[in-house]
């Protein structure tokens, strides 16, 4: 394997945007994926895109939905920052430009039905992508990785990774 400075394991959603964030750093920066590019992946879970690479593609563009950001002691406002900025990034290589969740009507009418049994209704903006879409949109991200001169290593799965020196070894098949 090559000699970089950092290696990505995963080209799901956490790799894409992990290496977006290296595009200009000066590293050498290595994606590596057990699966195959988004355009001729049949696998549902492995490949670039990761396990929503067959899904409809709703992102749920709320710090409400998702986790509570104070248990990963965050304040609010930084998480609903970096949501946005995924937003930003899906949107620029082609996700639809309209939002969907922003009913106000349609939203109070569900609250008021959640409230009469007792639940919570969390609403929050959403954008869908929609299943056909998701993959061309992902092609797009990755292929603006590799043209800003971020390394691949498709088809490879990490199985052992040790130490040596001030780094890392990893190995796969
Ligand atoms: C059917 C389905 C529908 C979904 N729909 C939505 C949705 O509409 N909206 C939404 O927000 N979320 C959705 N999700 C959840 C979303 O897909 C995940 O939250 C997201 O993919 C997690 O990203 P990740 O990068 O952490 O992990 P993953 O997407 O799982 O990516 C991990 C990557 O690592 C690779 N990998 C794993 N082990 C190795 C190894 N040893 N060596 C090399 N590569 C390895 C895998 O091939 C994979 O590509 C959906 C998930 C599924 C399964």
């Amino acid at each position: 394997m090559k000699k970089v400075d950092v290696a990505i394991i995963g080209a799901g959603p956490a790799g894409l945007f992990a290496a977006n964030e290296l595009i200009g750093s000066g590293l050498d920066v290595l994606l590596i994926d057990r699966g195959v590019e988004p355009s001729v992946r049949k696998h549902i879970c492995f490949g670039v895109g990761g396990a929503g690479a067959f899904s409809d593609g709703k992102l749920n563009l709320t710090s409400k939905i998702g986790g509570d950001p104070a248990s990963i002691g965050q304040d609010e406002a930084v998480i609903q920052s970096y949501i946005d900025q995924v937003d930003q990034t899906f949107t620029a290589f082609g996700a639809p430009e309209k939002y969907s969740g922003e009913d106000q009507q349609a939203l109070s009418a569900l609250k008021r039905e959640a409230s009469r049994h007792g639940i919570e209704f969390i609403s929050g903006r959403q954008r869908h992508m929609g299943t056909s879409h998701v993959r061309e949109i992902i092609d797009r991200f990755y292929h603006h990785l590799l043209d800003h001169g971020i390394l691949t290593s498709l088809e490879n799965r990490i199985e052992h990774i040790s130490h040596k020196g001030n780094g890392f070894i990893l190995s796969g098949k």
